[in-house]
């Protein structure tokens, strides 16, 4: 989370899903804000100073503590379709169609509760040499998190992977169509 007004960094943090599911990045970083780093409520930042950035456009559970915590914006690097594209992540439009019944997914980026931004979106409307700058470090981004990626996987993760072998193994009638409860 960044100060609007001259964009310093007041919270830094990330994925705690290992220790408690609720715990997303997005969910953590804006706790801290009220319990963690500042102890006195009156060193807490008002949300409405705040520009909140994201690797990934916020999931079900983020976009509504976003939405929650009175955080008018959100900026973010990868989409809910890069993740299903280009990282194999499918949950959060898995979660938007099964839980909330939007199909194919997706969210209202812009609502009269706040914007959210892709970051992609605004490097592409930037000139010459601003733009090649911004997609050099986005590059940069993208290798790390693709090494990142390579490491162990989240719960939820696990449960995806178990649920689309338990769906491959029901259409092709493999042996484990035993183990599924009926
Ligand atoms: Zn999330």
């Amino acid at each position: 989370m960044l100060r609007k007004s001259d964009l310093s960094t007041i919270i830094a943090d990330s994925n705690h899903e290992t220790d408690n599911p609720l715990w997303h990045g997005e969910v953590y970083t804006i706790n801290q804000n009220y319990t963690m780093v500042n102890e006195a409520e009156s060193k807490r930042v008002d949300p409405k100073e705040l520009t909140f950035l994201a690797t990934h456009e916020p999931c079900t559970l983020c976009s509504s503590a976003n939405t929650w915590s009175r955080l008018d914006n959100f900026y973010y690097l990868f989409s809910h379709e890069d993740s299903v594209d280009s990282l194999n992540i499918g949950h959060d439009l898995n979660i938007l169609k099964e839980v909330f019944k939007r199909e194919p997914g997706g969210c209202a980026r812009k609502n009269s509760y706040r914007t959210g931004y892709g970051i992609v979106d605004l490097v592409n409307n930037c000139d010459g040499d601003i733009k090649a700058g911004f997609v050099s470090r986005i590059d940069e981004v993208n290798k790390t998190h693709a090494e990142c990626r390579s490491g162990p996987q989240l719960p939820v993760e696990r449960e995806v992977a178990a649920s689309d072998r338990r769906d491959v193994r029901l259409l092709t009638g493999e042996s484990g169509r035993s183990s599924i409860p009926t």
